[in-house]
């Protein structure tokens, strides 16, 4: 059996290889493969939307429909969230140029990216279908205090 290091392809997408540049790295190379084998084996083009989340971003979106007009759009206050350690990330399919987020490739999709070890949005009782993530089975309290004592490389908590 041939290994690809998923770390040095490139996906369909320039805007997915910059996001999932973002992520930890201990992801990277998984959520690169995710993206690339959806196109391969699925014929789905997927785009990484969102890859990691500073805390000020995660706490501007968390304020959004509270103290901030608009929609409610989360519940994750800053830290509480796997985007902010970049554990997290969202994608949706790209077809002729537009996002499908209402789509009937989810659950394949989603056979696919739990295949490789992440946790589905889709499963939560807060349907969320792009979300994508690996907690290493670390909560995001302790992942909150790693940051916050600076057990960091980089912008990254150090996980083992
Ligand atoms: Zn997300």
């Amino acid at each position: 059996m041939s290994t690809i290091n998923y770390l040095k392809e490139k996906t369909w997408d320039i805007i997915s290889d910059r996001r999932i540049n973002t992520l930890h790295p201990n992801i990277r190379a998984k959520a690169k493969e995710f993206i690339v084998r959806a196109e391969k084996e699925l014929g789905i083009k997927l785009r990484v939307t969102s890859g990691l989340r500073t805390w000020e971003e995660q706490t501007r979106l968390y304020n959004k429909g509270r103290s901030a007009p608009g929609k409610r759009v989360t519940n994750a206050k800053a830290g509480q969230s796997y985007h902010n350690y970049g554990l997290a990330f969202d994608v949706v399919e790209i077809k002729n140029g537009r996002a499908i987020w209402k789509n009937p490739n989810w659950n394949k999709i989603a056979r696919l990216g739990k295949s490789l070890g992440f946790e589905w949005g889709g499963d939560w009782r807060n349907v969320d279908k792009p979300h994508f993530q690996m907690r290493f089975g670390i909560h995001h309290t302790t992942l909150a205090e790693l940051y916050q004592s600076g057990q960091k490389d980089g912008a990254y908590v150090k996980l083992a």
